[in-house]
């Protein structure tokens, strides 16, 4: 039902505009923080392997250097944020 809500589309990839085909269903709240989540179609999204991992990082220590880099690009994507406000860019 999500697959075909999401239309097979990865969501994490197409909030950042890029369009990849996905089979797998990542529940956004995992399971074992909240189980009556587990059927909620609102708690799941369609996600393509690359983007699971990056939210598995526990699955594998592989994964260190991905984490990292997409942890630098969420920082660097704050940065951008902020420029917009008249605080020092020194600050950053
Ligand atoms: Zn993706
Ligand atoms: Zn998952």
């Amino acid at each position: 039902m999500a697959l075909t809500r999401d239309h097979y589309l990865c969501q994490v990839c197409y909030r950042q505009g890029r369009v990849t085909p996905a089979r797998t269903v990542h529940h956004i709240v995992h399971i074992k923080d909240d189980w009556d989540k587990r059927l909620d179609l609102d708690n799941l999204e369609t996600i393509c392997l690359e983007c699971h991992n990056k939210e598995h990082p526990e699955k594998g220590a592989k994964n260190k250097g991905q984490v990292l880099r997409h942890y630098k690009q969420r920082h660097r994507n704050d940065i951008f944020k902020f420029k917009g406000n008249d605080d020092d860019p020194m600050l950053f």
